[in-house]
């Protein structure tokens, strides 16, 4: 049984809370069910800053209060106002630079073809009786065909080969990546009666290429049934075990300053 049955059950679940636990129980442990504590206080990263930051005009500019020709302009004037975690000096500069030659290099003018349905979009939404929420980057209708598409703006890597495979090291995420767009294409069903037809990745830190997957319901149904399935098993989680994978602990883990597994894990390695 669990130990935390009363939390659990008036959660409300979005993809990075079952991501999370599947990823660390303890980090969804102290987020989710600790929550708020002086202790464990959840912080930032550089990474997620600036994917923020871009993602925040990627916005502005679909909800029209930005014209493309202004974000370049806009990315570099507002940067330091919005990116305040630091990591490696090289990677901080790496990093402003291929976002700044995203925004001087992007042309949206396949958004033509497009009718814009949502920007940042909020979907609350009831799935096997548990409530979820989500936001979806941006919904589009294609004018073409009248159907739907779905674009996720994503900092990682282009994930797919010259042959159209996916990349080795891009496997996991990608897996990933879908289950939260395949959810999201539940949602989408529920407000507009229709599946999208595709699934598209903006991978901006990797030329804007586009990484676009057809819907295929074999898929959508595999997806929508591992977040059921790992509600149920969340449902009986009592022990919220440590995964401690270093990199992720030390960089990007809301607590890394003050989880006690990493701790121990440091003063071991000096
Ligand atoms: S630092 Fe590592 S072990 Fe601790 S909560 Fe974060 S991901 Fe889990």
């Amino acid at each position: 049984m669990c130990k935390y049955k009363e939390d659990v059950d008036k959660m409300c679940w979005s993809y990075s809370r079952l991501t999370s636990f599947e990823h660390c129980k303890y980090e969804f442990y102290l987020n989710y069910i600790v929550n708020d504590n002086e202790e464990y206080l959840s912080e930032g990263n550089f990474y997620a800053e600036v994917g923020s930051y871009v993602h925040q005009i990627l916005a502005m500019i679909f909800n029209g209060e930005l014209t493309p020709d202004e974000a370049s302009q806009y990315y570099v004037d507002n940067y330091d106002s919005n990116v305040f975690y630091k990591t490696r000096e090289s990677t901080m500069d790496k990093t402003f630079k291929t976002c700044a030659d995203y925004f001087a290099t992007v042309d949206f003018g396949w958004l033509n073809d497009y009718e814009i349905l949502g920007v940042e979009k909020e979907v609350k939404f009831q799935l096997e009786g548990y409530d979820f929420i989500g936001y979806i980057d941006l919904l589009l209708r294609d004018k073409r065909d009248g159907k739907i598409v779905i674009v996720d703006n994503k900092s990682s890597e282009y994930p797919f080969k010259l042959n159209g495979e996916v990349k080795a090291k891009s496997k996991h995420s990608f897996e990933t990546y879908k289950k939260q767009m395949y959810l999201y294409a539940y949602s989408v069903m529920q407000y507009y009666g229709e599946f999208p037809k595709e699934i598209t990745w903006n991978h901006f830190k990797d030329g804007g290429k586009f990484a676009t997957i057809p819907f295929k319901k074999d898929e959508y149904e595999a997806a929508v049934k591992w977040f059921v399935d790992t509600i149920h098993i969340i449902e009986k989680e009592s022990e919220y075990e440590p995964n401690l994978d270093y990199f992720y602990c030390k960089n990007l883990c809301n607590f890394r300053n003050s989880c006690e597994y990493i701790k121990m894990k440091s003063s071991e390695k000096e």
